[in-house]
Order: structure tokens, then sequence, then C-alpha cells
């Protein structure tokens, strides 16, 4: 156990200015406060806040931090108030105990209690002031180091799966890879004991086996560089256990096949010597392709800066290569910490450095809902990241998976809801492709786009998902109120005298519709029928003479082309009546007509393009939907229904894919026109099985 003095030296040692007598007094109420309480190791539970602190000492931090972590467990598990820990040691001091007791206060809740309103609160106190996390993450590592003496299995298992999802994950975020490391190999012994058991006894034997392997190949790559002028530190390690299982889980490898067990550090003097470097190891060894990684160029966001590579050594193994310079290696070491050190408390930089904690307060502040918040919190702190760049070279942080359209949103929601294609590295690409790491993305805007529904069933981010959503369901009301009011004018037109100009206001007395945008809806919908809108309008009209019946029409015919001229509307975007259409004319071939924005016109730049309108004789099309069911019984029978029901035929069906509780159908169905069709379209939008019904 630390001992009093032991714990003031190491602070004196890198900060001669410490508040000593601060420390004493900490070190003192902690002290009395936790009295005779007991740890699970049997030791005096003060020990623990005071392991607490000397961790952080390895970390250079300052005064009030490690008095933090002296006094962290004294308000939450002993009779001390926040005015006491005031009193004594200030204002910032109480600020910091204040953050890690709302930290320790979410952790005692269970899962379902987690609420997000806590959350919420704890990360806007820990964003304020970063010095409150590395305190509740040395608190958790020292935890996790004395975990074993919990006799609770189910105990061990909540906090080693609680460090394993939370913990390490925001020790990464930070940079702090030795915190990240060690927490993961401890919960990992604890959450998959007989995968660890294995995996380190196969590491021990690959070390009998081989002697001083590392050893020599250290030795080996540092005797290369200095023949050839550079002088480095080499360094060899095994990759821990976690990482190791990790990678045998995702690759789907033995741990005969997995190779690269070892990892080689090599710290030179200056950016200059780290491109030396790599050139120097590149030409000795064979290079594993697609290895290569340039953090220095392209630091990663927490600010990790190195080469990477990984080749094929003498020994015919696979070792990976760190190259980094002696400053950069105390960054990725101790990540946010290394540039803590000596500083005095600068919250506003910590911010700044690290706009992931900016990040998370944009989504805090706007989040709506508790599980609104979890869904972004949990993206924002867990998945696996990309990023990508602006033309201006803006670096762009997405979950692995994002779109281009992601992206956009990512850069502003303008750019997002104005979105029509994309260029990635220079070259048109689909709005669907998943961005990679490093991917320059241009956005391809016009003022005239507004969000797609179909661009739903590929984005990743919630921010897309959200805007795209808003916009989709204002969106579709606009539409089916738009197409109630052509059906009413139809109805209208069917009835056997004019209005009076008070018809519409009785009507919708008689109907119970509070709006005629509401009835409007209404009829688009079906939910109310012809006759009864007819009835409402003028009561009686239906029973007398006179009364049209609904219009129909027939043939295709359309303007602008001479008669009997061949032609077929074309397969590709299958236009019907009320489309805006354009004929393709080639040398003895017949005319094609394409919907104006069929992505095939493009091919056709050397047709001669005929202007073209639909008769008013014109009749029917197929037409193409997308539509994406819930995976449950019945759902297609409903489509089915729906589409039977406004008398549309169904040409063919095919399903074009299916994840997990979604099903995507594209069918062709005969329809009228453009009115017919988005008739229809609306009852399949409103019938609960369907989750979303477009024209492709
Ligand atoms: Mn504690």
């Amino acid at each position: 156990m630390l001992r009093q003095y032991e714990l003031v030296e190491k602070v004196r040692s890198y900060d001669p200015d410490a508040d000593e007598a601060m420390i004493n007094r900490a070190y003192v109420f902690s002290m009395q406060k936790h009295g005779s309480q007991k740890r699970a190791s049997g030791d005096p539970y003060y020990s623990h806040p005071i392991e607490v602190a000397g961790i952080l000492t390895d970390l250079h931090l300052d005064d009030e931090t490690i008095v933090t972590a002296i006094l962290h467990d004294t308000i939450e598990d002993t009779v001390a108030t926040p005015e006491e820990v005031e009193k004594h040691f200030g204002p910032n001091v109480a600020r910091l105990v204040d953050g890690v007791t709302k930290l320790s206060k979410i952790e005692a809740q269970s899962e379902s209690q987690r609420a997000a309103e806590n959350l919420r609160k704890f990360l806007l106190a820990m964003s304020g002031d970063i010095r409150v996390l590395l305190v509740k993450l040395a608190d958790r590592l020292h935890n996790m180091r004395t975990l074993h003496f919990i006799k609770s299995e189910e105990k061990r298992r909540r906090i080693a799966r609680e460090t394993m999802d939370i913990y390490a994950p925001l020790a990464e975020r930070i940079g702090m890879y030795e915190f990240m490391t060690e927490m993961q190999t401890l919960a990992f012994r604890e959450l998959e004991p007989d995968a660890y058991a294995s995996i380190a006894k196969r590491l021990e034997q690959l070390h009998k086996g081989e002697g001083d392997l590392i050893e020599r190949i250290a030795r080996g790559l540092k005797a290369h560089l200095e023949a050839n002028g550079v002088e480095a530190q080499v360094q060899g390690r095994e990759k821990h256990p976690y990482s190791i299982w990790r990678k045998m889980a995702e690759r789907h490898v033995s741990f005969e096949q997995l190779s690269d067990v070892m990892a080689f550090r090599a710290v030179v003097g200056s950016v200059e010597e780290c491109y030396q470097t790599l050139g120097l190891i590149h030409r000795r060894w064979p290079v594993v392709p697609g290895r290569f990684k340039d953090f220095i160029s392209t630091p990663k966001r927490n600010g990790y800066r190195s080469l990477h590579t990984t080749i094929i050594h003498d020994e015919q193994m696979r070792i990976e290569i760190q190259i980094r310079t002696a400053e950069m290696h105390a960054q990725a070491e101790h990540g946010l910490a290394a540039h803590w050190a000596y500083k005095e408390g600068v919250p506003e930089e910590a911010t700044a450095d690290h706009p992931w904690i900016s990040d998370l307060v944009e989504i805090l502040e706007h989040a709506a809902s508790a599980e609104e918040l979890l869904e972004h919190t949990r993206m924002a702190m867990y998945q696996d990241r990309i990023f990508a760049f602006t033309p201006k070279g803006e670096l762009i942080q997405l979950p692995k998976g994002a779109t281009p359209v992601d992206f956009a949103y990512a850069v502003h929601t303008d750019l997002g809801d104005q979105t029509v294609g994309a260029k990635i590295n220079g070259r048109v690409m689909p709005l669907r492709t998943p961005l990679e790491n490093g991917d320059q993305v241009e956005i391809l805007v016009s003022k005239a786009q507004h969000p797609q529904p179909a661009w739903l069933t590929f984005v990743v981010t919630g921010k897309a998902r959200a805007k795209i959503r808003r916009f989709v369901k204002s969106k579709e009301r606009e539409e089916t109120i738009a197409l109630g009011r052509k059906i009413y004018e139809e109805i209208v037109q069917r009835l056997p005298q004019p209005l009076g100009w008070e018809a519409m206001a009785e009507a919708l007395k008689r109907l119970h519709f509070p709006d005629d945008a509401t009835l409007m809806e209404a009829i688009a919908l079906k939910r109310v029928s012809d006759v009864a809108v007819m009835e409402a309008l003028i009561p009686g009209s239906t029973g007398k003479d006179g009364v049209k019946p609904p219009p129909q029409r027939t043939a295709i015919s359309i303007k602008g082309l001479t008669p009997g001229v061949a032609f077929k509307l074309a397969e590709c975007c299958h236009p019907i009546p009320g489309d805006r259409i354009v004929g393709l004319r080639r040398e003895d071939e017949e005319i094609e007509v394409h919907a104006i924005g069929c992505d095939s016109l493009a091919a056709g730049i050397d047709a001669d393009w005929v202007d073209l309108a639909w008769g008013d004789e014109s009749d029917g099309g197929t037409a193409r939907l997308c539509v994406v069911v819930r995976n449950e019984p019945g759902a297609l029978a409903a489509v089915a229904g729906v589409l039977g029901n406004y008398g549309a035929n169904i040409v063919s069906m095919e399903q074009a894919s299916r994840d997990g509780s979604f099903h995507t159908f594209r069918f062709d169905v005969e329809v009228h026109d453009v009115q017919h069709l988005m008739r229809i379209i609306a009852a399949l939008r409103a019938t609960e099985a369907v989750s979303s019904a477009e024209r492709l």
C-alpha cells in the first residue's frame, strides 16, 4: 500500500510547486471519513483512494486532481458532505469530487435505471473538466486490479462487462492506451476465463519454443537502423491476450494462423527519421500489403500519431512495427494526460483538442428522448470510426459503414438535404457506398433536392436518419393532401350540379372533419368513400340521375410523336402518364420514352432527344415500386390487399433484400397514371406492416 509520504514525494518529483499541505489534509480527511470501512481484499478502505491517486501520479497530474482522487469516494460512501469538501479544499476540488460522485452514482444504478437524464448531467459535468474522467478511469482501473477479491461471480462479471463496454472505450477515446489495455486484459480474464487461459498458455509455449525471440528481433531491427545512421530505441512486445482474442474472433482464424502476435516499436529523434526508418525497414523486409498507415500526416481524432506497418521478418513471422518520436510516444501512452501534465485547469482547451467531447455535448443538448440519447451516445462512444475528408481537407469522423449521405449531414444539415450525388476520391459513386478511412468526399448538390426516403435504407448515423425521417413525414402528409385534393376535384366533377359556396363547410360538419386538409388526407387514404363525400357535399345527390361514373381512360398516346412512329416505354424508369417524359431516337430503332430524371439518359447523350408529352387519352403504364415491409406474418398479404383494392395489377414481384426485421420487395404494377400511383403509395404508407413505399 502506498504511504502518505510516498504519495507526496511522487507528486513533488514532477511538480515542486504542488500544494503539499492540501494533499496531506486530503489524506487525513479520507482516512478519518472512511474510518474502519474495509475493501473486499480485507485492506482498510482508504488504501483504495490512495492507490487511485498513485495511478494518477504516474500520469503527472496536478495537485487538485490528486486530491480529488484521494477524496473521490468520501461523498458517496461516508458521511462527508460537499460543503465540507469545499470548505477544506476549495471550490475546484469540490466541483471535481462532485463530478466523480455523479459518475459513481450512475454506476451503482441497475442498467434500466441508468436514466439518460443522469447520463446527460454527468457527461456535461465531465465535459467541463476532463480531470473528472481521468480520476474515474483510475478508480475503475484500481477496482479492476482488485476485482478477484470480490466473492460474488455475478458482481465480478457485471463490473468486468461494464469495464469492457464503457470504461475501456472511454480510455481509448482520450488516447490512454495503457489504461485501456490493462482494463481489457483484466476484464477479458473475468469474462472469458477459458479463452484467456488458453491464449495465455499458448503465448507461454511460444516463449519456451523460441527463447527470447522478441528480444532477438528487436536487436536486429535496432542494428539495421543504426548501420544506416538512425539511432532508435526498439522495443518488442506480445500483443495482449484480449487483442489477440478479438483478432481471432474477427478474422475467424486460429492461434496458429494468427502470425502477428508480436508488435515492435521504434522510437526515433524526429519526424524525418520516422519516415527514414520506415524506408529502411521496407527496403530490408517484405511488406504485408494494406497494413501501412500514416497517422503522422493524418493523426487519429484523439491526437494519436505514429507510422504503422507490418512486415514479414526473417523468422517468417509477420510483425507489426510502430514508428514514432519520443513526444508522440508519451502522448500515445498517456493520451490527454500527457498534454495535461504541469498545466493549470484548462477545460476549454481540453474540449477543443478533443472534438468528441463537444460532439457528445451537442448530442446531449439536442437529443429529444432518452432512447435517442442512448442510441447517439453509444454510437458516439463505442462504434468503430472512420475518417473522411472534405475537399478542403477538413476531417469528418463517422461510424463504420457510413455513406456519403451520412458524411453530408455530418458536415451540415443543408448539405445533407441537398445531396444529389457524391464523388469519392474524384469518382462519382452511388450514395449508398460505404466510405472508407481516408476517403475524400465531395458532395454534389442541387437546390431543388430534398431528403429522399430511400436514403433511410442505408444511412447509419443518427443525425442523418433523424433529419430524413422528419422531412419524409411532413412531405408524405403534404403529398397525401395534394393527392386528396386532386381526387376531390374529380369527385366534384361527377356531381350532377355545381357546388354552392358553403358546400365544403357543410360537408366538413357532416363528416366531422376539423378542416379541409384532414378531409383531403382521408380521401387520399380512402378512409372516406367517394359516395360519402358526394353525399356530404350535396345530400341525396348520389341517388339522382346525372352522377357521372369515375373517369375511365384506356390508350396511351404521346404528343410530339408523328402518328405511326414506333415507340416503347423504357424498362429502366417505367414512365407512366403524368410523368415528364423525353424520347431518345437512335438510328433504325424505335423511340425510347424515358422519364426525365432517369439515370440512363446520361448514356443517351449521342442520340436525338425528342420533346414529348402524354396525350390526354393516355392510360396505363407499369410502375416499379420499392416497398419495405416488416418481417411478420401477413405483411405481404396486406401489401397485395392494398394493391388489389386500388385496382393495380401486379405484373411481377421480387424480393430485393432481407435485413433482419425488414424485407424489401420490388413490385411492378400496372397503374393508370401518376395520380393513381400516388394514391397507391399513400395507401401503402398508411398500412401498418409497411415501413416505407416509394416509386423507383
Ligand atoms: Mn473508488
